[in-house]
């Protein structure tokens, strides 16, 4: 994404914000100050690398709003991040944790850098002590970051250890999506791909189409793509098109999704699997099918695309892959969208059952954890449906209601300090 492209996305978040506080007539009070971001921390701190020099990063970390709880959100390591991106991400956080109906506010980090360009050690030392900078915000009881583009359960155990030796104990609740073995939750590595697989589930029985005789297509075959894809194929959809960066694979009679994931692990792309139609990635999203999985990149759907695209219902499990003129294009054509802010937010309910976990020191099992994300996933699936009903609205400004009357309810409740 260009600069002015993610300039926009925040932009594009306050306008919705805006408008849906203003029909729903919130107070200006609480308006207002949903249109700006609570806390905004820059660092520029010095790493030093592997050949004896040392090099300036710059990072930040952002709370939108914390009026719901603690403030949540991952953290990116990405050589294009800047600021107005992360504002935009830290806002999407703070409505999807008042959506999936967390305790939680929204929050988003970011180093500008490339992960794939630093050693081992140059990525803990850059880690660490970005930790350190941003411990002013950060806490078990104020700001819990995870991973996100660019970042993992390993950098989130450096991020643990760093703040847990300022402390002079450990923290385990200071971040969520953290190795199994240092308090990590059972379950959260598939949760995102799961919330998206329980809102395609959902929308599905809406539109009541039935699982044996309906297609899927995936676009993203990493974490919550190819998740969402073999789920969903448990359930007993075809599935007949996935894609990576390099392009896609198609099957009329639907794809074995194992021999997909061991070809992508074998040669690092999906590209060339056997018994398989490759496609490029812009035919893979006009593929016909009844259930489209957006779960790539940001700006996937675009006013360019939007008109070809032939699915009846999209699950969007990246963050926001649709653009505003192509969201409108698709509900003007009758194609149910479950927005990002709802259909994956599996992933961050399972990093509130880490956190929770973390904070009681006992641990449940994947069952328990698969059986709570259901559950809420579920509840907060048919609360936006209800409201798109009742409303005459499309999911989108659903979810962007039924988040904006719980935050401006906290808000008014708490009041105004002092
Ligand atoms: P990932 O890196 O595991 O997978 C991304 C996949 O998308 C890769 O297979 C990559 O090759 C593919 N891809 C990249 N460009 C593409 C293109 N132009 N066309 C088709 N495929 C392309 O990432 P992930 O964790 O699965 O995240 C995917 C999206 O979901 C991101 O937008 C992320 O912000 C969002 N998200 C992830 C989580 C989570 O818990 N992982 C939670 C919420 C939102």
């Amino acid at each position: 994404m260009s600069e002015d492209v993610k300039e926009q996305a925040f932009q594009n978040v306050k306008t919705l914000i805006n408008d849906v506080c203003r029909q729903l007539n919130i107070p200006d009070e609480c308006r207002l100050r949903l249109m700006d971001c609570e806390r905004e921390l820059t660092v520029n701190f010095p790493v030093k690398m592997d050949d004896g020099g040392v090099k300036v990063f710059t990072g930040f970390r952002i709370v939108h709003n914390d009026s719901r709880g603690p403030s949540k959100g991952g953290i990116r390591y990405h050589p294009d991040v800047n600021i107005d991106e992360v504002r935009a991400l830290a806002a999407l956080m703070t409505l999807k944790t008042a959506v999936a109906g967390i305790p939680y506010g929204g929050a988003k980090g970011g180093v500008i850098c490339d992960p794939k360009k630093l050693s081992q050690c140059e990525l803990e030392r850059l880690t660490r002590r970005y930790a350190s900078d941003i411990a002013l915000i950060m806490g078990p009881d104020s700001d819990i970051p995870a991973p996100d583009v660019g970042t993992n359960p390993q950098v989130m155990a450096w991020i643990m250890d760093t703040y847990s030796m300022g402390r002079g104990y450990s923290v385990p609740a200071v971040v969520t999506g953290k190795p199994i073995e240092i308090g990590g939750s059972r379950g959260r590595f598939e949760a995102t791909g799961r919330g998206s697989m329980v809102s395609a589930l959902l929308s599905a029985k809406h539109l009541c189409i039935d699982p044996e005789e309906a297609t899927v297509v995936v676009q993203g075959c990493g974490n919550v793509g190819a998740t969402a894809a073999d789920l969903l194929a448990k359930e007993g959809y075809c599935v007949t098109g996935i894609s990576d960066s390099s392009g896609g694979v198609y099957s009329s009679g639907g794809l074995n999704l194992e021999s997909v994931v061991n070809h992508k692990k074998a040669t690092g792309s999906v590209i060339g699997c056997q018994n398989t139609e490759t496609i490029t990635n812009a035919e893979l999203l006009e593929l016909k099918c009844d259930i489209l999985v957006v779960a790539a990149l940001e700006h996937a759907i675009h006013k360019g695309n939007a008109s070809a695209v032939k699915a009846r219902i999209i699950v969007e499990g990246a963050n926001g892959p649709t653009t505003p003129e192509a969201h409108k294009i698709l509900v003007d054509r009758g194609i149910f969208v479950a927005p990002d802010i709802l259909a994956n937010a599996g992933g961050v309910i399972v990093s509130y059952l880490e956190w929770v976990q973390g904070l009681q020191s006992f641990y449940w099992d994947e069952t328990q954890i698969n059986s709570y994300l259901g559950r809420l996933m579920t509840n907060a699936f048919n609360q936006v449906l209800s409201i798109s009903e009742c409303e005459g609205v499309d999911m989108r400004k659903a979810a962007y209601m039924t988040a904006l009357k719980q935050l401006a309810t906290a808000m008014c409740t708490r009041g105004i300090f002092p």
